[in-house]
């Protein structure tokens, strides 16, 4: 652990030399391993043996290499990776929580995440309370004497709320509760566990990624919690299997050097986009903007160099006008109408009714996700100022403005 260094830097000073020398660490192509010595065998399932591999879904090369990198950048002992985002935010919660147990969660969450606390945990006896993540009073007087976890994302999905974590892990630490952040939004721009996040998951398959090729996640923590997700006993990760391909993995790996320079241009394009979209007197949701009523919390918890952050929303009136909005933006180039984040291409959809179409519409209301809300994962467009025209024309001509 080393608070000194940034995050780029403790991923710079990570050398990892292939089997043969290669820059590129060898790709894993064996599901199983050898042992010259049986009771090395006994030993590695006892969970003793350090450095040798037993099985795939258990650990791989391709996948601790991945791992190490994530446990650098977020500055955590350990790390494990997933086969998606949602395999690490499902296996972290029912490695912490037991039959019997509470957790709160903020009410804005990705809505896969939301429909897993809400409609599948009750299948474990596991209770949830939904609370609006910014107001930690709220969030204080949910706890309870079986509250074992306190969730939220550090910029939520798709409102773009920021979670204090400083604030919720004081809440978190007076109370004896673990806190789980989801950071997937902004890697590198926050780090929570430097904040105090007890652990961190992601969804590798948007920025750290970045290609839109595949689906993947990851968990960061200290090292028991680590070893106890991939105990061979009882280890969530390791008994449910949603191990990550190291063909994947080792793609991931490559891509995470270039997140850096990515996560600048994403944000400085989203930035553009934002401020130039709120002259034209639209409705825009961007932490970058000073009045997003968390813009001087984000100030204060980011990495400044990396902005704030390539996700962005436009509100119009109604689901009718985001239709027709988003053929329009896709006709003219500015980018696709489709789910998911982090890619170099510009991603637009309609938060309501795709990937929070799980959270009913009554309670939608009541968060503040707006019908009209659309979403957008800014790309990497070299003149965005060109973006932005083709945007303006789009407006213009479905006479939005
Ligand atoms: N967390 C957030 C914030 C997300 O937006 C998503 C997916 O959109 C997930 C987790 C789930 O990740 P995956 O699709 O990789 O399972």
């Amino acid at each position: 652990m080393n608070k000194k260094k940034d995050a780029t830097t403790r991923l710079f000073d990570l050398l990892q030399f292939g089997e043969f020398g290669g820059v590129n660490p060898s790709i894993t192509d064996s599901s199983t391993y050898t042992f010259l010595n049986p009771d090395d065998m006994t030993e590695t399932f006892l969970g003793h043996t350090q450095g040798c591999f037993l099985y795939s879904r258990h650990w791989n090369p391709s996948n601790k290499y991945l791992a190490d990198a994530l446990a650098a950048i977020e500055n955590t002992e350990s790390a494990w990776v997933t086969a998606s985002g949602m395999a690490a935010i499902t296996c972290a919660i029912l490695q912490i929580c037991n039959s019997g147990d509470h957790l709160i969660t903020s009410v804005t969450t990705y809505g896969g995440t939301y429909a897993f606390l809400k409609n599948y945990l009750r299948k474990f006896n596991i209770e949830v309370s939904f609370v609006d993540i910014t107001n930690h009073q709220s969030v204080e007087e949910e706890v309870r004497a079986n509250t074992k976890l306190i969730y939220t994302e550090s910029v939520t999905n798709p409102l773009l709320q920021v979670s204090d974590i400083p604030a919720l892990s004081l809440i978190a630490r007076k109370h004896g509760v673990r806190l789980l952040v989801d950071n997937t939004f902004s890697p590198l721009i926050i780090s929570p566990a430097n904040l105090g996040a007890d652990y961190v998951v992601y969804s590798l398959t948007k920025f750290i990624n970045g290609k839109n090729d595949c689906v993947a996640g990851a968990i960061c923590g200290d090292q028991k919690f680590i070893d106890d997700l991939t105990s061979v006993n009882s280890g969530t990760a390791m008994l449910l299997g949603p191990v990550l391909d190291p063909l994947r993995s080792s793609g991931i790996l490559k891509n995470m050097h270039t997140l850096h320079l990515r996560l600048k241009q994403h944000s400085k394009n989203a930035m553009y986009l934002a401020e130039r979209l709120k002259e034209l007197n639209l409705k825009v949701i961007y932490p970058g903007l000073p009045e997003h009523p968390q813009h001087r919390l984000m100030k204060r918890i980011m990495n400044p160099e990396f902005g704030f952050g390539g996700m962005m929303a436009l509100v119009v009136d109604s689901v009718m006008t985001a239709n027709r909005l988003m053929r329009e933006m896709q006709q003219k180039q500015v980018g696709y109408l489709a789910v998911s984040l982090g890619y170099f291409k510009t991603l637009f959809s309609c938060s309501g009714k795709s990937t929070s179409s799980e959270i009913p519409e009554d309670i939608q209301r009541k968060m503040g996700l707006y019908e009209g809300l659309v979403r957008f994962s800014v790309g990497l467009d070299n003149d965005i100022e060109n973006t932005f025209n083709r945007i303006k024309r789009c407006l213009k001509e479905l006479k939005i403005i």
